[in-house]
């Protein structure tokens, strides 16, 4: 590079003739993209200086004044050099200076003093070195033309310009942003960094607030240690600044208009933020500890998992906080978090991200280690999933519970690395230096309103106790916690910092220290900022404690119906549909007018039209939503001419609910949490994921597990999100064919949520609807169809949607003569068809067909009144197409004993146990379908 810039440089020295248009049009490239041209002349150009003081000038600057500023150079330094050195060699050196402000920009970070325990040993930079590229003592009293560098004057002396750089670049902040292609937000960075280097110039009363966030996260790790020896508690200690930081971040953002932050972090340092930032009672916390508890219907969770919410205010007005129950999982959170920032930023109609911020707080073996970090910066910036930028704070303690980071957490060099797949600017910062956390703290929300992205703060901390204050941590780090041991902790180090610059007193701060104490004694909130909840964002309380009443009404009259038909029917002429999509909408129209039944594809869109006409908010995301995956829904239609898209959903009334169908990133982890937190944010809509195959939803298990089928019964919070998980038997193999209904069915208890496995047009019609109307807030996991889309036997009336409900059981449908049947046959799903198709042919009068269509919570009554004109026969079977080992048959038949008569057998017909969901070959496939539809029907 050096030697590439230097020859670049001689050739062009003085720029005249040939070299100057050279560099012109090298200069033109680079303005158009800085990667076009080489790194030396990036280099260069880089650090040309701002024209009119801001970076966005640049692109603008006349050509002229390019070259009038490389003349510039050659003429400051002969006349503030030494008169005796060259042109050549006052340009060269020039350029090494430049080389050598890059160089801190690109690399300061690696030699910056970071670790407060100074374990944490880095190789020297040799490019951080002046020597290292040609610059010697007599240049360092030499004036230097300084480029963009945003400190001093044009000019300075080499001397003061290395001091600068090593201030603002090496010391307690490693701030890393080069990696960042966009040059404005690269200049914007620096224009924050280098004109104060890299500090902030803090009043007394800044300095107080900041001591006063250390004091109260040190005083409560103690007091709790204290009256609490030996209990988990996952100290903050170390990590102290974490405290003053989340302050300052709020204030930040609430002075920028932000209304509502939401927080989303692990056990570590989790009751300090709960009492001192977000403002729980001390009184309540010792509570917990001592054992008590005051929520008698769920399971509740331990205090360390807890979330909270509570209103902070600012001087830009209160903001409302809450911070997001957690599972152990340590960064499923942050999808959870993006969703309900989202949520809340939508029912705002905020589509910038200033109104609502979200805050993810990371541990480092967890940032680098889990891939639900990557799935989430991935979705960033994307249309469904964006959320105007977030910040993520890493509470980096060097340690993983006891795994050593140099060689066993990670292969990359630092554990925020993965942050710069988005180009995301990350500040290291010395956690034991709190004025320089406060000044990333306060950059990090300013930069993430500027440029709505997400950016990184890495809080290089120490862990005082083991991975919690059971352990023995010597055990595994001796020498670090031999260190740790004689290590003062951060608010006595900034004590008396402020005491020896005399900003306090020594008995100030000692008063602080008894004050905080008393504080906590009296067992009152402990936030000054703290303010009691207002109603800011949505009302739950219709919601809550809403529960499995079957006596809503939904029903709409049938002209409405039919009015929607027309709405979602329609295309605009001008909007050229592909021939295939054109029949299907052909076909709607068809429908709509009542010439033709309706299929699955019509009713599903007629349900959403019927909720967005009630002005409720829809959103549908999965990787193949818009269209759907097996070619049924055409909710956005592509233009063929020019691939504009237009949503017939979007227009069926003048005012209606908004809806957004977006396909999502190819993840199911990350977008099935982001709609679990979307959803627990918005109780008024419908909230939907589709699975591509319902068994890709097992890469998201943890969401199922942890929120969707738990979170109501550990936190009380409801959450109505559906899952539409497509499943089915059709002889695609083993990965295509089971959504893994047994795994829902297994998690099924306390009517935690509602499995369903709809038959019908007229079933998905209601089950969607119902899903909104009825006020109970739980997930639906509903395992959709894949041929029944298009079965000429599953098809709907526009009268059985207008006067139907939901029928969790559907009855037998053939006018059988009760007395002569000998066997009922309950299914789900597809099979039905399959079995009343094969019954008709072989003209079967004795096997009734008997739909289970929620299979979970089963309903008891409606199946007792379906079988009553059976209650002569002593043979039922449960039919289904999964292995014996999985779908219903283990997890449900309990229910189908329930309700067949006393002393009645119930048998089993379907495919044998089996290690791999369904087979591969087609042959076999169908072998088996056909024996387990005789079977069933006894033939
Ligand atoms: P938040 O905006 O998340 O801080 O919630 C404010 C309040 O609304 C909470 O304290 C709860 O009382 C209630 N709430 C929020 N989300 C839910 C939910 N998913 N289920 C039940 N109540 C909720």
């Amino acid at each position: 590079m050096h030697q590439g810039i230097m020859k670049a440089w001689l050739e062009s020295s003085h720029l005249n003739g040939a070299n100057s248009t050279y560099v012109e049009e090298m200069y033109e490239a680079y303005q158009v993209d800085p990667q076009s041209v080489t790194e030396d002349w990036r280099v260069v150009f880089d650090n040309l200086p701002l024209v009119n003081g801001t970076s966005k000038d640049v692109p603008e600057a006349a050509h002229s004044k390019v070259r009038d500023y490389f003349r510039s150079l050659a003429l400051e330094g002969r006349q503030k050099g030494s008169p005796k050195v060259t042109d050549h060699e006052v340009d060269a050196k020039q350029v090494k200076v430049l080389q050598l402000i890059n160089a801190h920009r690109f690399r300061g970070h690696q030699n910056a003093n970071l670790d407060p325990l100074d374990i944490w040993k880095r190789d020297k930079v040799s490019e951080l070195d002046p020597a290292f590229h040609g610059l010697d003592s007599d240049d360092m009293q030499r004036q230097f033309n300084t480029g963009s560098f945003a400190h001093g004057g044009e000019t300075m002396k080499l001397e003061d310009l290395v001091k600068a750089l090593k201030t603002t670049y090496c010391g307690s902040i490693g701030a890393e942003y080069m990696h960042i292609t966009d040059t404005d937000e690269k200049r914007w960075i620096q224009q924050r960094l280098e004109p104060s280097l890299g500090a902030a110039n803090y009043s007394k009363a800044d300095k107080t607030r900041i001591l006063e966030g250390l004091n109260a996260a040190e005083g409560m790790e103690k007091y709790l240690g204290a009256k609490f020896p030996g209990a988990k508690r996952f100290s903050l200690e170390g990590g102290d600044a974490l405290v003053p930081m989340m302050r300052e971040i709020i204030y930040r953002a609430g002075d920028a208009g932000t209304k509502e932050v939401v927080i989303g972090m692990a056990h570590r340092g989790r009751l300090n933020v709960l009492v001192n930032i977000l403002g729980k009672k001390p009184s309540e916390l010792f509570d917990e500890f001592a054992g008590k508890h005051s929520d008698i219907n769920g399971s509740g969770d331990v205090k360390y998992h807890q979330g909270f919410s509570s209103d902070f205010e600012t001087p830009g007005g209160n903001v409302h906080l809450a911070l997001a129950f957690n599972p152990s999982h340590l960064e499923i959170v942050n999808p959870v978090v993006m969703g309900s920032v989202r949520a809340r930023l939508d029912r705002r109609g905020c589509d910038t991200g200033r109104q609502v911020m979200p805050i993810t707080i990371h541990g480092d073996s967890a940032i680098t280690g889990q891939g639900i970090v990557q799935e989430t910066f991935n979705m960033s910036q994307t249309r469904a999933f964006r959320v105007g930028g977030s910040i993520r704070i890493v509470v980096n303690n060097q340690v993983g519970f006891t795994t050593n980071l140099t060689e066993d957490v990670r292969s990359t060099e630092y554990c925020t690395d993965i942050a710069k797949m988005v180009q995301a600017p990350i500040f290291h910062v010395n956690a034991d230096d709190p004025e320089a956390v406060a000044f990333v703290a306060q950059l990090a929300v300013d930069y993430r309103n500027e440029f709505k992205r997400d950016v990184v703060i890495d809080l290089v901390c120490y862990r005082r106790h083991g991975h919690n204050e059971a352990d023995e941590p010597s055990a595994t780090q001796p020498l670090m916690y031999a260190k740790i041991k004689k290590h003062p902790t951060p608010r006595k180090i900034y004590a008396d910092r402020l005491i020896a610059e005399n900003t306090l007193g020594s008995d100030e701060v000692t008063a602080m220290v008894n004050d905080y104490r008393d504080a906590l004694d009296g067992g009152d909130c402990v936030v000054k900022e703290w303010r009691p909840m207002t109603l800011h964002s949505v009302d739950w309380s219709p919601y809550i404690g809403a529960e499995w009443d079957d006596s809503y009404d939904a029903k709409l009259p049938i002209d409405r119906v039919k009015h929607l038909a027309e709405k979602i029917s329609y295309v605009p002429e001008s909007h050229k549909l592909q021939s295939r999509v054109a029949k299907i909408y052909k076909d709607r129209l068809a429908m709509a007018s009542g010439e033709k039944l309706l299929d699955w594809g019509f009713a599903e869109t007629l349900a959403y039209a019927s909720i967005l006409e009630d002005n409720k908010r829809i959103r549908i995301t999965g990787q193949d939503s818009g269209r759907g995956t097996f070619f049924h829904r055409h909710a956005v239609l592509h233009n063929q001419n020019d691939a504009t898209a237009y949503m017939p959903l979007r227009n069926i009334a003048d005012e209606q609910g908004p809806i957004d169908i977006t396909d999502s990133v190819l993840s199911e982890a990350s977008v099935l949490a982001f709609e679990y937190g979307y959803a627990t944010a918005e109780p008024v809509g419908l909230t939907l994921w589709e699975a591509q195959f319902g068994d890709f939803a097992n890469c998201a298990q943890v969401v199922i597990d942890q929120f969707l089928s738990s979170g109501e019964q550990k936190w009380g919070r409801l959450c109505g999100l559906t899952m539409l998980l497509p499943h089915g038997y059709e002889g695609q193999g083993p990965e295509h064919s089971s959504a893994r209904l047994e795994r829902f069915l297994q998690l099924c208890a306390n009517h935690n949520m509602q499995v369903c496995v709809p038959s019908t047009p007229a079933q998905v019609y209601h089950m969607l609807r119902r899903q909104v109307v009825r006020p109970m807030r739980r997930p639906l996991v509903v395992m959709s169809p894949k041929s029944l889309l298009r079965h000429p036997l599953a098809v709907s009336s526009m009268e059985e949607l207008a006067e139907g409900s939901f029928q969790n059981i559907i009855g037998e449908i053939d006018e059988l003569n009760a007395s002569k049947v000998d066997r009922v046959v309950f299914c789900s799903g597809k099979v039905y068809f399959e079995l009343l198709e094969r019954r008709r042919k072989e003209g079967l009068e004795n096997v009734a067909l008997i739909r289970v269509e929620q299979l979970y919570p089963f309903p008891h009554e409606e199946a007792a009144a379906a079988l009553a004109e059976y209650s002569h026969v002593k043979d039922f079977v449960w039919c289904q197409e999964e292995p014996q080992n999985q779908g219903a048959w283990y997890c449900s038949q309990h229910h189908f004993w329930s309700v067949i008569p006393a002393g009645a057998q119930l048998s089993y017909a379907g495919r044998e146990a089996s290690a791999a969901p369904a087979c591969g070959y087609p042959a076999l496939h169908a072998q088996q379908q056909e024996s387990l539809i005789n079977s069933a029907l006894k033939l």
